[in-house]
Order: C-alpha cells, then structure tokens, then sequence
C-alpha cells in the first residue's frame, strides 16, 4: 500500500491508475478505523481495479466548539487495518489541503437547512468542500459513502450531480455492534454503561419503523414514542432532533404518506452520536 501525503504525488498516482485502463474507487474517512469503514473499502475492493482510501481530519467541518483537537486518531493502527484492501491511502497534513488564503467554499443549499445542518452551522460548507476537492484530487470512478451520515450522503450526492463531478456516489449499508449501536469513531469517547445505555437509539428508530408499519401516519406520535424510549436511559445527555423527513429533499413530514427516514442526533455522556433508518411506504 502506498501512503501518499501530498496532492500532486496523490494527482500523478490516480492519473497512472486511469491512463493504464484502471476503474478508481474512493474512500474518504476522517480515520480510527472501524468496520463501518472497513465495509466500505471491501466494497470499494470488489467493485474497482484500484482502491484508495483517504484519512483527513478535515478541520473546516468542525465549529470551534467542537472535538477537532480530540478527535481519535491512530494513523498505524488504520494503515494495518487497510492494506489488504488498499492500494494507497492519502494523509495529507491540514496545510496541503488548506494552503494559506484559501478563501473558496462549496454551499449545498435547502439539503442542509434541516438535521444537523441546523445543529451543526458550517458543517456540509466544510464537508462539501473537502470532498470536491478530494475528488478533483483523485477523480475516482466512484466513491462510496455511509448512510449512518444519511445528510452527508446526499449533500455529496447532490453536489456531485450539481457540479458535474464524473463520480457515481455510491451510498452503503449502516454496520452495527451486536446491540444495535450504530459504529461510529466517537464511541471512545463513551463509557461501558453510555454504550450499552446509547444501544436505545436503534432501538427507538426501529420502535419509530414498527409504529409507522402497523399504521401510524402522523409523524408527531412517532417522534414522541422514539424520545420517551431514548429518555428512558440515564446517560441521555440531551437530543438535537428527532425528525421524520423526506429522503430526498430531507425537509420534515408531518403526514407519512410515502418512504420517509427517520433520523436522531443524541448526546450519551459527552458524545454527540447520530443514526437513522429507512422506512418504505407499506
Ligand atoms: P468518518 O471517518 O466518520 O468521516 O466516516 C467516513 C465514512 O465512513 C463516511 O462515509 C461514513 O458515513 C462511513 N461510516 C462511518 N461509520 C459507519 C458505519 N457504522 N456504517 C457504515 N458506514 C459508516
């Protein structure tokens, strides 16, 4: 596996990839690795000649109250994790991506207004940006992406389509712990009981799902039933949101009408955790 930590060397090397006849998947990843990410690049293995993997804390997606400076990182650890499936991964340090006076930001616009685009002002600007250009960077032939982040996804579908990136975005299934916790690198920052207690938010969404498969349409008693579940555990800190939305415009449903998500943003000690789950119209 080649570790590639700047962007011309990353450039030459995925430009000798596709001018040899090699399909490109992509895989960006902020890194502490975990089998979330793993699926992805298993997938990205299988489905391309080539894989390549990025690890980047990207600082422009997080508000300087939030954990940049403790994020949990462990570049040897992933470097061991990926190399089966990984023909090079790119670890550019913030200045290559970032150079001085960079001054040029992408905006998704009316898919961020909602879920943690509320919470989070700034977050997709950010998001957004790093990826164009990690994809103007590599130029994968697709790159895949998690719907545990199901905002994230289709804020980066939407821009690839918008801006014209020749990029299938290719959205992958939630992995989970055997208690249903979705993986996320954040759970270090919880204990054994804010683990075991943070296992109610599958529990809630799936509650929210059986709700709306045996009837229920107002999306008002569904929300209440997921908070009194997840209020129901000590180590609840404090919810962002639960909502029921539209999966393509992720604007609120009041009356459930056809497929919907139903997404959570919940505190379990000091971790800001997130999950969701598909439901389709019965
Ligand atoms: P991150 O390192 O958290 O930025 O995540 C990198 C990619 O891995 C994103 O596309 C995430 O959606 C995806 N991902 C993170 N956790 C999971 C999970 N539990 N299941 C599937 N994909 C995940």
């Amino acid at each position: 596996m080649e570790i590639i930590k700047t962007a011309l060397e990353m450039k030459k090397y995925a430009g000798n990839l596709r001018s040899n006849g090699n399909s490109i998947g992509f895989v960006p990843t902020m890194g502490y690795l975990h089998e979330g990410h793993l699926s992805l690049i298993e997938r990205a293995h299988k489905e391309n000649d080539r894989t390549i993997v990025s690890i980047f804390v990207n600082p422009t997606q997080f508000s300087a109250q939030e954990d940049l400076s403790t994020y949990p990182r462990d570049l040897e650890r992933d470097f061991a994790l990926i190399k089966n499936y990984t023909d090079a991964v790119f670890v550019p340090e913030s200045a290559e991506i970032y150079p001085q006076n960079f001054s040029t930001f992408v905006e998704v616009e009316c898919l961020t207004d909602n879920l943690c685009g509320k919470f989070r002002p700034g977050h997709f600007r950010g998001v957004a940006t790093v990826v164009a250009k990690l994809f103007n960077i590599v130029r994968p032939d697709r790159a895949y992406f998690g719907k545990k982040d199901y905002q994230q996804f289709r804020v980066i579908e939407r821009m690839a389509r918008d801006l014209n990136f020749d990029v299938k975005v290719i959205p992958c299934e939630i992995i989970r712990e055997p208690s249903g916790l979705a993986m996320s690198s954040r759970n270090v920052y919880l204990s054994q009981q804010e683990k075991e207690d943070a296992a109610i938010i599958h529990k809630a969404l799936v509650l929210g799902r059986e709700m709306i498969e045996n009837g229920t349409r107002d999306s008002a008693s569904v929300i209440c039933g997921i908070q009194e579940l997840l209020k129901s555990k000590t180590s609840l800190k404090k919810i962002d949101y639960v909502s029921v939305v539209n999966p393509f415009t992720l604007q609120d449903v009041d009356s459930i009408k056809s497929d919907v998500v139903i997404l959570v943003a919940a505190y379990f000690g000091k971790a800001r955790l997130i999950d969701n789950i598909e439901v389709r119209s019965i």
